[in-house]
């Protein structure tokens, strides 16, 4: 049999997540460096019509299952079927997106073809001989463990969103697709709709840059000052749990270890004071910018450009500073 890394795709309103991208590119760097393939399972509602897409990723085959019962996520339907393709392709790792249904997915994966598997991976190293070893977090990133399997058991495990990049191989690439010849199980319980958020505003998780403020904001109102900003840099706004608790913005705005985990090209923190439970959402940002009237502020150690002032006098100047660059752009 053809060795091959498996992975879990997620799918949702019509296209793949962005994390289905990442995870697709770092498992073909797997794949490559254990001389495998790459092949995906994928399962939703409408997901045919998509799946060859995912051959720019490096994935060369994907088992499809596009049918109307799996448009919402559901534990009971979709974990049966994946169990099935792992059983029947046998991969030598499997990789899953660490987002809400990946995580939910892996959990219960695990359990029914009795594979270790490890949550919220953020760097996976392939050795000479082959062996994987993955590092994640513990304590909101206090300390990382490093981890690795047993002879004999395929390493499954899911990766962090926006840690690593979307990487595109080939333009052209088309992945085979086999369809899955599979009833799709009946659930005990099913979801009738998702409320989606309608206003609009750029996902936090999947933003370039971000605009985040905290309780040096002092009030909701002030958070004007940020959406301007956030509206020239096309950025999202973010928010600290200080500010959410305060009622200023709502918990969906917040990042860190109970609120969204980000990892943008650029995150503003202004008026945050870096808090540990903080940075656990956005000390992986490729850049970070402080802005902060305490000298002493821990986000300084984190940021790679600080700025000790009022955020109330610096943050207007910078936004028209940015507004006249780009009206001269
Ligand atoms: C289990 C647990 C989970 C948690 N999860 C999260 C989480 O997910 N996300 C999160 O953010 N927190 C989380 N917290 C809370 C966290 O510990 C901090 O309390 C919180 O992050 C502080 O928010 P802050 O930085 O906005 O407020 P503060 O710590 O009060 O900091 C405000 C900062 O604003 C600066 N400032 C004030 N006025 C100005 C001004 N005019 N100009 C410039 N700077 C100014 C101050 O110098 C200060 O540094 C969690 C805590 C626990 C115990």
């Amino acid at each position: 049999m053809t060795k091959n890394v498996l992975i879990v795709t997620e799918f949702r309103n019509g296209d793949y997540r962005r994390v289905t991208y990442e995870v697709a590119s770092e498992a073909r760097r797997i794949a490559d460096a254990l001389g495998a393939g790459l092949i995906a399972v994928s399962l939703g509602s409408g997901v045919s019509g998509k799946a060859a897409e995912l051959g720019k990723y490096g994935v060369d085959k994907v088992y499809v299952l596009d049918d109307p019962a799996l448009e919402y996520y559901l534990a009971e339907t979709y974990v049966p079927i994946i169990a099935q393709i792992v059983e029947k392709t046998q991969p030598v790792a499997i990789l899953l997106p660490a987002s809400v249904d990946g995580r939910d997915i892996g959990a219960r994966l695990c359990g029914t073809i009795d594979v270790t598997l490890v949550q919220d991976v953020i760097e996976a190293q392939v050795d000479g001989a082959g062996k994987i070893t993955v590092k994640w977090p513990l304590f909101a990133g206090k300390i990382f463990a490093w981890s690795e399997w047993g002879q004999g058991v395929p390493p499954m495990f899911s990766m962090r969103p926006n840690i690593v990049p979307c990487s595109i191989m080939d333009d052209n690439k088309k992945a085979e697709l086999e369809k899955i010849e599979a009833p799709v199980p009946t659930p005990r319980a099913r979801v009738v709709k998702y409320d989606m958020d309608v206003s609009g505003k750029k996902e936090l998780t999947e933003a370039d840059v971000i605009v985040a403020g905290g309780r040096g904001m002092k009030e909701a109102t002030n958070y004007g000052l940020l959406e301007d900003l956030a509206g020239l840099l096309g950025a999202a706004v973010g928010a600290s749990r200080a500010a959410v608790d305060s009622g200023w913005r709502p918990h969906s705005d917040q990042v860190g270890q109970t609120g969204k985990v980000v990892n943008p090209n650029l995150y503003i923190a202004v008026g945050i004071s870096g808090a540990i439970q903080h940075l656990a959402g956005m000390g992986y940002s490729k850049y970070i910018v402080a802005v902060n009237k305490d000298p002493d502020a821990p986000i300084f150690s984190k940021a790679d450009f600080g700025v000790v002032e009022d955020l109330f006098n610096f943050v207007p100047a910078f936004t028209e500073e940015v507004r006249k660059l780009k009206a001269s752009c």
